[in-house]
């Protein structure tokens, strides 16, 4: 399977992040543990696959977010972010 074929933009993430969180999280910022560059949720790629959805760095490939929805559980693994940064007019 080609990689390419699953790639979305991150905004293609935003029904999802709205399933969790109660804000439009395309709008927050995340700051990358691989290259240290500072981008919105909505400028990182996504991959998504049968395991769940893959929040890359579009600079660097790091991978920022992994989301999973097992057993009616969501779970997010933000370890590939150094920061999250969440502007309080965005909701
Ligand atoms: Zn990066």
């Amino acid at each position: 399977m080609n990689d390419g074929d699953l790639r979305l933009d991150g905004n293609a993430a935003g029904g999802l992040l709205n399933e969790i969180f109660p804000f439009e999280m395309t709008a927050a910022e995340a700051t990358c543990g691989g290259c240290g560059t500072m981008r919105l949720i909505g400028e990182l790629m996504l991959y998504r696959h049968g395991m769940g959805s893959i929040l890359r760095c579009a600079g660097c490939d790091t991978v920022l977010i992994r989301i999973t929805h097992i057993r009616g559980c969501y779970r997010l693994d933000f370890s590939g972010m150094s920061c999250l940064q969440i502007a309080t007019d965005i909701h």
